[in-house]
């Protein structure tokens, strides 16, 4: 594996996704993240609950 380079839904920029975050990612099941680390700073601060409750992990 290496690392990858992705495109901030939210913001446009650049981010990288690092070898060992994919593995994280791999091994919790999840997708790979379509927003930078400070866009979902900012997504885990406005959250007031969400849809898929306390356990959302909004990569
Ligand atoms: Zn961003």
């Amino acid at each position: 594996m290496e690392d990858k380079i992705i495109k901030c839904k939210d913001c446009g920029q650049d981010f990288v996704f690092t070898v060992g975050e994919q593995e994280f990612f791999a091994d919790k099941g999840f997708g790979e993240p379509v927003r930078c680390k400070s866009c979902r700073e900012i997504r885990k601060a406005q959250k007031s609950g969400g849809k898929f409750g306390k356990t959302e992990r909004d990569w």
